[in-house]
């Protein structure tokens, strides 16, 4: 059952406080993540050992009880931080050996909630539950949601709302920000004692490497040059990409304002904070460079070896992530569209078919699903020569491959989802469910499972928002 480890605490105490629990009035479970549960072995705790822990307010013996410190460029400016609404339990040894973070968000205060309440109300918790379990189904690396207690208190934001607290599990809570916290400390001996961390734990390999920090460094890089692919690949938009909510493991993490896109348009932009559209679709792969540089920056003292200073080296691994982003980029998008086989017009074929998409304002996810089914009609952009022209080349293109149609389909409906989380049924379920009616919800995260089955009993789920309202998202509420 609990089999916890607490190897965060090997780290100097400056990483983390230590936190007591602080009890609810009156817990009670709203979503429990059965199968995530037996993933990570702790299927068989009580009803009632359940809503102690995950409500906080009764830990098991072995649980750790601590905050995590860390730093972060909030919207550019650079800021002291550390967890102000959560508290990591432990670290669960899962049944298949791996390791998971538990972690309580919104369980109350920490000695870095500066003025917030260290509280978070029900409808984000949720939110963040079939979002997060939503991208684990479309096969995008993130953090898990394993559970959403309400607390029967209430929290006070622009008005009062039902509180609740959520369990989440990822492989580790390490962020860019731990390691700009760590180099903020100026002793370059808490930045090691970090960066041997991190590599023991996410990068193992490289543990007896001479320069297992620049390794280290590039396979960070690596692997969010690919979730950053990922995420455009489906429309998903993460609203708040501050170097503190992006991790060091590759998953997605912090699901606040995020959302998907309904119409195809790259300049889009949901969260209500991000005046600027700094964080805006088609910025995604910027905004991720430029963490990334934050995190090379801070790890400058441990990269020089005897040939290069440590500077270089930090810039010719962020000068890769543009290549590594652009090849999974392409390589995504010939799959969406059925190409098995490299061809040198690709890119020209792909860029003509998402500027039609932006001209039209088609559906980005139906439009795909409809190439996939060859339901041409259906794509949004049939009727025009512009079209008839790109689905000449298309066809050419497939025929000159040598998948048969039957292939080129069932590839198709591996990477084009029929369903996502979209932005006016998630508003339409929560709202139920804070009224007390989850049985929507609990039928939608379920569907979101299986988001590439094309099932005809999700297409309820499948028909964009009527009209073209603005969407907007709030984080902290
Ligand atoms: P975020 O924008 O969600 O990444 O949050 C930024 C920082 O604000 C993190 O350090 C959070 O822990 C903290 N924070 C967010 N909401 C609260 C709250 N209600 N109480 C205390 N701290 C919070
Ligand atoms: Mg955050
Ligand atoms: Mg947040």
């Amino acid at each position: 059952m609990w089999k916890f480890d607490h190897s965060y605490l090997q780290l100097p105490e400056t990483f983390y406080s230590k936190v007591e629990e602080t009890p609810v009035q009156s817990p009670k479970m709203f979503m429990w993540n059965d199968e995530l549960a037996k993933e990570i072995g702790l299927d068989d705790l009580h009803e009632q050992e359940k809503v102690d822990v995950f409500s906080g307010s009764e830990l098991p013996e072995s649980s750790a009880k601590i905050a995590q410190a860390y730093a972060g460029h909030q919207f550019g400016n650079f800021t002291m931080l550390g967890d102000g609404r959560a508290l990591l339990i432990g670290e669960q040894q899962k049944p298949n050996g791996e390791r998971v973070d538990i972690q309580l968000k919104g369980s109350g205060r920490t000695p870095y909630s500066r003025s917030g309440d260290g509280r978070a109300a029900l409808k984000p918790m949720l939110r963040e539950y079939v979002i997060s379990e939503a991208m684990h189904g479309l096969g995008v690396p993130t953090t898990r949601s394993l559970a959403v207690v309400t607390t029967g208190e209430l929290v006070h934001r622009e008005t009062a709302l039902q509180g609740a607290i959520l369990t989440r599990v990822a492989s580790s809570h390490l962020r860019v920000g731990t390691f700009e916290y760590a180099r903020a400390l100026k002793d370059d001996s808490m930045l090691k004692d970090l960066a041997d961390y991190a590599i023991q734990r996410h990068t193992p390999q490289f543990q007896s490497a001479d320069n297992r920090y620049a390794y280290f460094l590039d396979e960070v890089i690596k692997r969010q040059a690919k979730l950053v692919s990922q995420w455009q690949l489906v429309g998903f938009i993460h609203g708040v990409m501050n170097t503190d909510n992006m991790t060091i493991s590759g998953e997605t993490i912090d699901y606040g304002p995020c959302a998907f896109m309904d119409t195809y348009d790259p300049r889009t932009v949901f969260s209500s904070i991000d005046q600027d559209a700094r964080y805006a679709y088609s910025n995604q792969p910027y905004m991720a460079n430029w963490n990334l540089a934050r995190l090379a920056e801070a790890l400058v003292p441990l990269l020089s070896d005897s040939q290069q200073e440590g500077v270089e080296i930090a810039q010719e691994a962020i000068g890769r992530f543009k290549d590594l982003y652009q090849i999974e980029m392409i390589q995504g998008m010939r799959s969406k569209l059925g190409l098995m086989s490299e061809e040198s017009g690709d890119g020209e074929l792909i860029g003509e078919l998402l500027s039609q998409m932006e001209q039209r304002k088609t559906d980005f996810t139906n439009t795909f699903r409809a190439l996939t089914l060859r339901e041409w009609a259906e794509t949004g952009l049939y009727g025009t020569k512009r079209f008839d022209d790109w689905l000449e080349n298309y066809e050419a293109r497939l025929s000159r491959q040598e998948a048969t149609k039957e292939e080129v389909m069932s590839q198709m409906k591996r990477v084009n989802p029929a369903i996502i989380p979209r932005n006016h049924i998630v508003e339409d379920v929560l709202r139920h469910a804070n009224q007390g009616d989850s049985s929507h919800l609990i039928q939608f995260v379920e569907a979101l499972k299986d988001p590439y089955s094309y099932s005809s009993d999700h297409d309820s789920y499948t028909k964009p928002p009527e009209g073209h309202q603005p969407y907007t998202t709030y984080c902290g509420t």
